[in-house]
């Protein structure tokens, strides 16, 4: 049988970050076995915006990520510090404190130092497009201020480039379908191509094969009501059997299996990988500008708070909300005002227009009168009292709403109006298996299981919400401490 030092289960970032960590520990033989297709290979990563949240200092700090950025240009960014607390604040109050402890200090903790090792190993950094333009000020959602280079493609080139440089040998085309071991120890996995199978062994194996969004079987098994009808906004190739087959040798699991990252997409978005910008950054049919509208489900009548917080607070459940409605579908209703506020390119989207409230209900598929009277009791209750500020929570609520929008609630008065068609689009699940601070994955005795670690979506981390962003910190949290780790074993 073949043997190598370190095994990395995926082709995403995940798995990059854990081979060059294993590499940079002195692992020499390091094999990634990618299910996918060379042209297809990378995962969720592929279409992901790559952006990062992490603590830091603030400006002085950040100009260190991007060292190109023109002085003037850069002076016009608000950069206030987000600090540790802060960012522990936010993951434990989104996640209803159903977090394990431990690993939530760990990702928080470490997510610094991860985001200055990528960019010591090479990575290249952008400043996000997201934020909100006052005068010649611009403002950033808390905590989140840069991209990786390049997006989703860029940043997998960029790893793949670095992992080249190291020998470290990825294989494509190349689905495990079973891992060597019990709950005790694992001690290498079984390959299946589609002209040959073999056994590869290794001291140590790292899963980062990403979550089980793509599989219907299983979303239909775990996740909550309607998941058939969710669209897959990443890789085709995240069906979950690693993890299957990691739980059927005894992993224990955590995060919640019912769950996962679901958030507002066009209706008409494909079922599966959703195109990207023309810049290859970000996804095109993502629909995130409802802090600036009202959303309406089928029977034209508000269902949730559309202003609770910034959208990289609520947008990782918004899409939950919208799969609980008839049909799994909602409508984005703005006004001129809201369209001017949009921060997400539209280009690629789907909508209905009219200036006219009745003939765009009636273009929308939607019951008129009670469009009409939802946008009314809605209009009637936005507060004056309040200056609107689309750069921070300007408490520019409703009142007196069963439902009430808690910011940014200017009336829908300026026509022309639109209408975007909205469902769920699940990112990626949240049920995985139970690592410990070693990124070491453990069994139903709670004992690390010797030589094998995970990282990714694989792991079983989040409960209910997520802040955006954290998933690719995540990634370089728990992957570099799994490449530490596993070097160590051989
Ligand atoms: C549209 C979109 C935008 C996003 N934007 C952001 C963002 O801006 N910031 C952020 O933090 N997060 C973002 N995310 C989430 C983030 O990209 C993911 O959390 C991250 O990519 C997960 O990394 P991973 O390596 O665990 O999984 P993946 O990147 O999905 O990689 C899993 C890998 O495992 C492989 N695999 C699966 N089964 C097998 C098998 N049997 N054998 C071998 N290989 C297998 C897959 O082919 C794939 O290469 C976004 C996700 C999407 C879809």
């Amino acid at each position: 049988m073949e043997h190598c030092d370190v095994i990395i289960i995926g082709g995403g970032s995940a798995a990059f970050e854990a081979a060059v960590a294993a590499h940079e520990q002195g692992a020499r033989k390091i094999v990634m076995l990618e299910k996918a297709p060379e042209a297809e290979y990378g995962g969720n990563a592929r279409y992901s915006g790559t952006g990062f949240r992490f603590w830091h200092r603030g400006a002085d700090e950040i100009r260190a990520f991007l060292p190109d950025m023109d002085d003037s240009l850069f002076a016009s960014l608000e950069i206030p510090p987000y600090t540790e607390e802060e960012f522990a604040a936010d993951l434990e109050r989104m996640t209803l404190s159903r977090m394990d402890p431990l690993l939530a200090r760990t990702l928080v903790g470490q997510s610094n130092a991860a985001v200055h090792w990528m960019k010591d190993a090479g990575i290249r950094w952008e400043v996000l497009k997201e934020h909100a333009r006052l005068g010649n000020k611009r403002y950033f959602e808390r905590g989140i201020v840069i991209h990786v280079a390049g997006g989703g493609v860029g940043q997998l080139e960029q790893w793949r480039r670095i992992a080249t440089d190291k020998n470290i040998q990825i294989r494509f085309s190349s689905p495990v379908s079973a891992i060597h071991g019990n709950m005790h120890r694992v001690e290498g996995v079984h390959v299946c191509t589609a002209v040959k199978e073999y056994d590869l062994g290794a001291p140590a194996v790292i899963a980062c094969a990403g979550g089980f969004q793509a599989s219907a079987e299983m979303r239909a098994r775990y996740l909550a009501g309607n998941a058939d009808f969710v669209k897959v906004r990443g890789s085709r190739h995240d069906t979950g059997e690693v993890l299957n087959s990691l739980v059927a040798i005894g992993a224990a699991t955590a995060g919640q299996w019912q769950s996962g990252h679901m958030s507002p997409i066009d209706a008409r978005a494909p079922d599966f990988e959703t195109p990207q910008h023309a810049d290859g950054r970000g996804n095109a049919q993502s629909r995130y500008d409802y802090p600036f509208g009202i959303t309406v489900n089928a029977l034209g009548q508000r269902f949730f708070d559309e202003g609770e917080a910034q959208h990289s607070y609520t947008y990782a459940k918004t899409g939950r909300s919208v799969l609980a409605q008839p049909g799994a579908i909602a409508w984005q209703i703005y006004d001129q005002t809201g369209i001017r506020h949009h921060r997400y390119p539209h280009h690629a989207a789907t909508y209905e227009e009219s200036s006219d409230i009745r003939e765009l209900a009636a273009k929308a598929g939607l019951p008129p009168e009670v469009l009409l009277h939802t946008i009314a009791e809605f209009n009637a209750a936005c507060r004056d009292d309040v200056q609107f500020d689309p750069s921070r929570q300007d408490g520019k609520s409703t009142h007196g709403l069963l439902i009430p929008k808690s910011n940014w609630a200017n009336r829908i008065e300026t026509p022309p109006f639109r209408a975007y068609p909205v469902t769920c689009g699940i990112t990626f699940t949240f049920g995985g298996v139970k690592v410990n601070e070693k990124a070491q994955v453990l069994n139903s005795l709670r004992q690390p299981i010797k030589g094998l670690y995970a990282s990714g979506d694989i792991l079983g981390l989040f409960f209910h919400n997520y802040p955006a962003f954290t998933g690719q910190t995540r990634n370089a949290v728990f992957s570099r401490l799994a490449g530490v780790h596993a070097a160590r074993e051989h």
